[in-house]
């Protein structure tokens, strides 16, 4: 028979997927995630994708960049380096790219982060600053994602061509870059380059459609690949723990991002 096309991830799948410490285990083994996001314009998005990080089970989180003290000053845990964003510094994970600006100090940082030889979460102005080719041809893992119009703006069509052909336009952007892609929206498509399954998220909210609430998930699911999730896995358990967290926080009534953020340990509970 022909494998399903789509594929939805239910509690217990998750729960085997999040990564728990051993006995033996150490921060580093955990995994280092690294941060490169964030600008002089847009610190706020440093802060939040640094808070996704700190909840997704790698054992510590770097950031590099122009939002350290705003980083530093909320999360003293972070291993912060000041300056110019860049991949410095060694980790298991790179997440690049949620309110990083549109300079070329800020393509330079997608660059550096793009050559490094561990995998890496393009999210937001990274997607547009990254060059199509450097991603291609990357041996490590690379996780891309867009919304409908970040989608739109890398297949060079209309958002509405995106929305009204959703699992279509995932699989060609996976295909296309050689990646795993996360299409965000109402539902959430995980696509891989290779020909698996289509993974649907089934635990989104309305109330998610906030400022912000992309950089919490980017920072997440960067942590997943960094724990040492394989990029499908890290990409929909994320998508599945960041919807939890939005229901939780909201019950009903708006949600700031931040909020998304300080649910995730209780979905996560709610999940194991
Ligand atoms: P961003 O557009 O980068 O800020 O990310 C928005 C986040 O909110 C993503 O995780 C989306 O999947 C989620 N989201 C946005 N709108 C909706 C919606 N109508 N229903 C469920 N989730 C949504
Ligand atoms: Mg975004």
């Amino acid at each position: 028979p022909e494998p399903p096309d789509l594929e939805a991830l239910q509690y217990a799948d998750v729960a085997a997927l999040l990564p728990v410490p051993g006995a033996g285990s150490d921060k580093y083994r955990r995994g280092v995630v690294g941060v490169v996001a964030g600008s002089g314009r847009y610190p706020g998005a440093a802060v939040l994708a640094v808070a996704g990080a700190l909840r997704g089970g790698a054992g510590a989180v770097r950031y590099v960049g122009p939002g350290a003290a705003a980083v530093l000053a909320r999360f003293p845990e972070t291993l912060v380096h000041a300056g110019p964003p860049s991949a410095a510094g060694r980790v298991q994970a790179w997440v690049v790219g949620p309110g990083l600006g549109d300079g070329t100090e800020a393509a330079d940082a997608v660059a550096d982060v793009l050559a490094a030889d561990v995998p890496v979460l393009v999210d937001a102005d990274g997607l547009r600053l990254m060059d199509a080719e450097a991603v291609r041809s990357r041996s490590a893992p690379t996780v891309l994602t867009p919304h409908a119009g970040e989608a739109a703006a890398l297949l060079g069509v209309a958002r509405e061509e995106v929305e009204a052909g959703r699992l279509a336009a995932v699989r060609e952007l996976a295909a296309r870059y050689r990646a795993t892609v996360l299409l965000k929206g109402s539902t959430t498509l995980v696509a891989e380059a290779r020909d698996t399954p289509v993974r649907v998220n089934p635990t989104g909210t309305s109330w998610l459609a906030t400022a912000g609430s992309g950089d919490v998930l980017s920072g997440l699911t960067g942590s997943l690949l960094a724990a040492g999730l394989a990029p499908r896995d890290a990409a929909s358990a994320g998508a599945y723990l960041h919807g939890l967290a939005a229901r939780r926080a909201s019950a009903g009534a708006p949600v700031a991002a931040q909020d998304v953020a300080d649910a995730l340990p209780a979905a996560w509970r709610d999940v194991r």
